[in-house]
């Protein structure tokens, strides 16, 4: 059975852990022989080939940095890439195919933006050695597979690749000057006036890079992407920051662009949106930060559906020991109980913008989705019933403590992940700590996080919180399906636990719909106006916020998920027909 080792060279502290206690326990190394050894950077490091797999150095080490893994017999050959003797593996890619739209989907640590960069030549495959692989051996390496053409036609310069990074706040970092000379200087194609319009940037061509918001930033990178001259387009976690009909409107656009002579391919969390933008899906699977199998490409709807079922039966490969499920959920469903607050004839106006809140009430012990486009005022409604912000007109009845995780999460100060932790670590390790997967980043400085990370330990400081009501703002952002069921759950344990309640911003409907017992609905015009409708049972609610929208939603027969109908379908003209835009 092939076998790898892997060191999270993080987590490994030789001089915490006794001084290199794998050292000094490893049988080979007891024998006489340099099973692991001392490494250049001073962290562990294990010689495959002289590890026999007895368990003994993972099982010892107090910080869980060791992970020896057999791999599933038939992957039987090297990795397409590694990051270092003992780092991350990546066996085999997704596939581009011209005129698809193909989706990646699968956790976080995978390895799919590695898969991605690898396509897009960002990264150059060294087939699990010290030095760069060439191209015929890359192409030799796919022989017989749709990705050898690929390799063939990158090499021969028949394609031509533009790529939109994850982290699209990193922008401002190394660019600046007004969004039309940036989005005019790669403008390939003569495209610039129907990618904007498309995209909707014509309010932004004047402002600086450096000043617009993540949803902004994120529309900017699709629309440079999409302008230049490429026959493959690459975009990583395209819909982070934006609003649902953001989303909706970029996945159109992202579907438009995959022609005959030109493959589109998209990682993507929001199962929704991946669902309606994809032709096919490739799932990643394997061991997060140790190493990562592309799937074959399945029809989309089969693909996410077997992803949520952690089991490829083609491949006779379980790669989670438990599905994911969704329920429909009952009308009559309903967890809240008693009156948290309540408000009654608000009016705010925050310089050219008013927001009004006619009246509601909020119970205790529920959760509340909040649905609305970005600019909208949701943040600012909360504060008010905060007591945080003062309304011009209206009542709140009782001020409630509010605990609030905001959308944009500080990422420069140097303090430790512990130091923030401290009042979760010390009371709710298990509602917190263990599922949000936090206990190793706990002696990391908040600086060195990835987006992911960062959300989770946000997400966990605002829950440890003593309030009544937490306000959550995008907490699926950067999370792969995984983590967000668990950020689900440690919500509905935090507030059962405390009576209170919770409000979710987020525009991942299947998230919504899988935490909410009530949808608040807030509608307007960003930036000028906003109007929170008030909150309503979950149908209600759902079809007053679709309607805005245009679309429609059934539950997946199998898997009983949500999924959009395609606009102008029999299902959407009937369910349009019928008022019903939401199948609970
Ligand atoms: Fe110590 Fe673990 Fe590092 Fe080995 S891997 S040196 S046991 S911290
Ligand atoms: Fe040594 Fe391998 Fe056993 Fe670890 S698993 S102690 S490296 S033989």
């Amino acid at each position: 059975m092939p076998r790898i080792a892997v060191i999270e060279k993080d987590k490994c502290h030789p001089d915490q852990c006794g001084n290199y206690l794998c050292i000094r326990l490893c049988p080979i190394n007891r024998a006489g022989d340099e099973c692991i050894v001392k490494g250049e950077d001073t962290k562990a490091k294990i010689i495959t080939e002289l590890c026999t797999g007895c368990g003994i150095c993972p099982k010892k080490c107090p910080f869980d940095a060791i992970h020896i893994i057999n791999l599933p017999e038939q992957l039987g050959k090297d990795p397409i890439h590694r990051y270092g003797l003992n780092g991350f593996h990546l066996y085999n890619l997704p596939t581009p195919l011209f005129g698809k739209v193909v989706g990646v989907l699968g956790r976080n640590g995978i390895g799919k933006s590695t898969a991605v960069k690898i396509l897009a030549g960002a990264v150059h495959p060294n087939l699990g050695k010290d030095t760069e692989a060439s191209s015929k051996e890359v192409i030799d390496y796919f022989k017989g597979q749709e990705a050898q053409l690929f390799f063939e036609k990158r090499k021969s310069g028949e394609i031509a690749v533009a790529f939109k990074p994850q982290a699209v706040e990193l922008i401002p970092q190394h660019s600046t000057g007004k969004v039309c000379d940036l989005l005019t200087k790669v403008d390939e194609n003569n495209r610039f006036d129907q990618v904007v319009q498309q995209l909707d940037l014509r309010k932004l061509l004047d402002h600086d890079i450096t000043t617009i918001s993540g949803g902004e930033l994120q529309r900017v990178a699709i629309a440079a992407t999409a302008l230049k001259k490429a026959n493959v387009y690459f975009f990583d976690e395209p819909t982070s920051y934006l609003d649902i009909k953001q989303r909706i409107r970029t996945s159109s656009f992202v579907q438009e662009l995959a022609k005959d002579d030109t493959a589109v391919m998209v990682i993507e969390h929001d199962l929704i949106i991946l669902d309606s933008m994809t032709d096919l899906v490739h799932i990643m699977f394997g061991e997060q930060a140790c190493y990562g199998i592309a799937s074959l490409p399945k029809s989309t709807k089969a693909g996410i559906n077997t992803y949520l079922s952690g089991y490829i039966q083609d491949e006779n490969m379980r790669f989670r020991d438990h599905a994911i499920t969704f329920h429909a959920k009952l009308p009559g469903d309903i967890k809240g109980q008693g009156v948290l607050t309540s408000w009654s004839g608000i009016h705010k106006r925050l310089g050219p913008f008013t927001l009004s809140a006619p009246n509601g009430i909020i119970k205790s012990n529920e959760v509340i989705g909040v649905l609305g486009e970005n600019g909208i005022g949701k943040t600012s409604f909360v504060k008010i019933l905060a007591g945080v912000l003062q309304q011009d007109e209206g009542a709140v009845s009782t001020a409630v403590r509010v605990s609030y995780k905001p959308q944009y999460i500080n990422n420069e100060s140097e303090g430790m992940v512990l130091s923030v932790l401290k009042t979760a670590i010390e009371k709710y390790s298990p509602q917190l700590i263990t599922p949000l997967e936090l206990k190793h980043l706990l002696e990391k400085p908040l600086n060195t996080l990835s987006g992911g990370e960062l959300q989770r330990v946000a997400i966990a400081e605002c829950l440890a919180r003593d309030a009544d009501l937490y306000l959550l703002d995008e907490p699926s952002a950067y999370l792969d399906v995984e983590q967000r069921l668990a950020v689900s759950k440690a919500i509905r344990s935090m507030i059962q636990l405390r009576a209170a309640s919770a409000m979710i911003v987020d525009h991942d409907l299947l998230f919504i719909d899988s935490i909410a017992d009530r949808i608040c609905v807030v509608d307007g015009v960003p930036a000028e106006n906003g109007v929170v409708r008030g909150i309503f049972p979950m149908e209600e609610g759902m079809n007053m916020f679709l309607e805005g929208l245009g679309i429609t939603f059934r539950r997946d027969i199998e898997s009983a998920r949500p999924r959009a109908n395609k606009i102008g379908s029999q299902a959407d003209r009937q369910q349009k027909s019928e008022g019903k835009l939401y199948y609970l």
